[in-house]
């Protein structure tokens, strides 16, 4: 008799699923690599399973949840954000669930790092003049020319893990880093940061001498040169402050028209219809967008207008996507093992079932002893 019966909308790798199976589990996968339909997904909550296995890609609900009455244990998540699961509704129906954060921390930062380089460097321009043949002589300024990174300011906004690997990587370039976080401010690292910059200051080994704050959010906007975001995707009522198109026709605006703005956090983050605007009228120099309001990006979209190509960078919501943090079955180190790791931990009650414990669920508070 399997152990218990587990759905998954999604292949999370062979390594991952087999550490399942070698448990006893039996683990149905969808074959994809489309997301299923909602409907199935509510039919196979309510086909008797213990634990589901999910991506970004799946709506979450008390229609789930109804569904899985009575044996749906868990839900084990991909992904270190989790906005399409219904965190009142997962409480509600006291159904824990987990997510893999940590172990995409770096990757994600450096590629929004790279994001970065790649966007004010023009590399994807200037590979295309070598691939479209129209590379002419070499020339100081023609075809085009970009803005360096190095010693210039940043704005992170959002210092939770992903925000603080970003800073780190910024410090090797010499940059000024302002920060934003109205909910979590480590005051610490940021500390740790400046001195770091100071002796690499003192020691010569950086030219600049160059610092490290928390600002406001209207006053990082107006100074940086660049501004990565790396918030949590929250919506109003979610939260005292909400993140939903946090970028909008006024936060744009107030960027200065030389600035670049990185997404690698959530595309509803930052309004669609507001970025093309800022875009196509140059209210900011240029954006690189990792995540998008829908995904995969719809076949008419506007961020597609070749009049805007030159200063957008689009990626295909990638930033975590490294083969050792995506796949690897180690739960300290990749996201399918972490993601197996948290169905285990409440299926099988580690933490002497103590699901407040588990150190890869999410919604702790339905489960903390009343005092
Ligand atoms: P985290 O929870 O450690 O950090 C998020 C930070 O955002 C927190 O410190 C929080 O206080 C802050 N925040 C909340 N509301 C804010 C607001 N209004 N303004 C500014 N800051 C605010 O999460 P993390 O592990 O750093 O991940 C951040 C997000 O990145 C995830 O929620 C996910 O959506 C996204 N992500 C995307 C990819 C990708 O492949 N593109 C990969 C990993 C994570």
């Amino acid at each position: 008799m399997p152990k218990f019966r587990v759905f998954a909308t999604c292949h999370i790798g062979d390594a991952a699923e087999n550490k399942l199976r070698e448990r006893g589990y039996e683990l149905e996968v969808y074959p994809g690599p489309e997301a299923p339909p909602k409907k199935l997904i509510v039919e196979k909550a309510a086909s008797g399973i213990d634990g589901l296995i999910t991506t970004l890609r799946d709506p979450i609900d008390a229609e789930v949840f109804e569904a899985g009455k009575g044996h749906l244990k868990v839900v084990a998540q991909i992904a270190v954000g989790f906005d399409n699961i219904n965190r009142a509704d997962a409480n509600r129906y006291r159904i824990p669930f987990t997510h893999t954060a940590d172990v995409l921390t770096e990757a994600t930062a450096e590629f929004a790092f790279f994001m970065m380089g790649a966007l004010a460097r023009k590399m994807w321009p200037s590979e295309l003049e070598v691939r479209e043949n129209r590379w002419g002589s070499w020339h100081p300024f023609l075809p085009f020319l970009g803005d360096e990174v190095t010693g210039k300011t940043i704005a992170v906004i959002g210092t939770g893990r992903i925000g603080l690997a970003m800073i780190k990587k910024c410090v090797g370039f010499d940059m000024n880093i302002l920060c934003y976080d109205p909910a979590y401010q480590n005051h610490q690292y940021i500390a740790k940061i400046q001195k770091l910059m100071d002796q690499r200051h003192q020691s010569g080994i950086q030219k600049e001498q160059t610092s490290i704050r928390y600002v406001e959010f209207e006053a990082a906007l107006r100074a940086a040169d660049y501004v990565s975001v790396h918030v949590p995707l929250l919506r109003e009522g979610e939260s005292d402050t909400p993140t939903y198109h946090l970028f909008n026709e006024k936060t744009l605006r107030t960027m200065k028209p030389t600035a670049y703005l990185i997404n690698t956090s959530r595309g509803p983050v930052v309004s669609e219809q507001a970025i093309y605007r800022a875009l196509k009228e140059k209210w900011i120099a240029g954006a690189a967008l990792d995540v998008f309001e829908r995904e995969p990006l719809p076949a008419d979209s506007k961020l597609r207008d070749p009049e805007i190509a030159d200063r957008l960078r689009l990626y295909n919501h990638f930033a975590s996507a490294g083969k050792i943090p995506r796949l690897d079955a180690d739960p300290d180190t990749g996201m399918a093992g972490r993601c197996a790791q948290g169905l285990i931990d409440v299926l099988e009650g580690s933490y002497g079932g103590d699901i407040s414990k588990m150190p890869y669920v999410v919604n702790k508070e339905a489960f903390q002893a009343s005092p």
